[in-house]
């Protein structure tokens, strides 16, 4: 449960700029994760698949298409999390088509400069995702995202986690949309591509402050970042 001042800010462990340059291994553990928050995206040391934490709980979704169990040990590169407490809660039992739930969020949403934390339960005739196969470092993530597995599941229940975040963060975190899926058997999902949802409920929490990691490893601290890798997050992400 969060306690009182809690939910106020988002954690990003890393700038996402470092991830997209083939940094992929950092010090910060699940462990350090889960105070900061228990509800969030991300993904592990050696790009090892996509994370999902809901409910306090973490999940390593692997590009085999299956979630694992995740220790507090296992470290991560990059992690977004907050403490969830949605501010509405709305019920649509209309089928959407992937467009039609972007049009909803864009209306749900009341401003384009927030950060927001969305959670979407429900059921979806269609989900397709794709989860990262484990990288060596120092591969760009533009090129690692061109070969990732995609897994397509259709009926389906389950739950979609992420955050909106403004275009004017895109060095610290994915600008836009960006949410993982999880089944609610807990045994897969990945970075959502494409859903239509038939009957879901969606929770949207505005998070006014964010909270900013900066490693400190010798590969983070000595890294170039000066770069602009707008293009390659845009293609790696979509
Ligand atoms: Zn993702």
């Amino acid at each position: 449960m969060a306690a009182l001042g809690q939910g106020r800010h988002l954690y990003v462990s890393a700038p996402v700029n470092a991830l997209v340059e083939g940094l992929y291994r950092e010090n910060t553990t699940i462990a350090e994760i889960l105070t900061q928050g228990d509800f969030g995206i991300g993904t592990f040391n050696d790009l090892d698949g996509e994370m999902v934490v809901c409910d306090g709980v973490v999940y390593q979704l692997r590009s085999d298409g299956e979630a694992y169990a995740v220790t507090p040990e296992t470290r991560t590169p990059f992690a977004c999390v907050t403490f969830f407490s949605p501010y509405s809660e709305e019920e649509i039992t209309t089928p959407l088509d992937h467009a039609g739930l972007m049009a909803l969020f864009d209306r749900l949403l009341p401003s384009r400069n927030m950060l927001y934390a969305i959670r979407i339960d429900g059921l979806f005739d269609y989900v397709r995702t794709r989860s990262v196969p484990r990288q060596d470092a120092y591969r760009p993530l533009v090129e690692v995202a061109r070969e990732q597995p995609e897994f397509a599941f259709s009926p389906v229940e389950g739950t979609l986690v992420g955050f909106w975040t403004p275009h004017f963060m895109e060095s610290v975190a994915v600008p836009g949309y960006h949410l993982h899926f999880l089944t609610a058997d807990k045994r897969h999902g990945g970075h959502l591509l494409e859903c239509r949802p038939r009957h879901i409920r969606i929770a949207i929490q505005h998070v006014p402050e964010l909270r900013l990691g900066l490693p400190m490893t010798l590969d983070f601290l000595t890294a170039d970042l000066s770069r602009d890798t707008r293009d390659d997050l845009h293609e790696a992400e979509h």
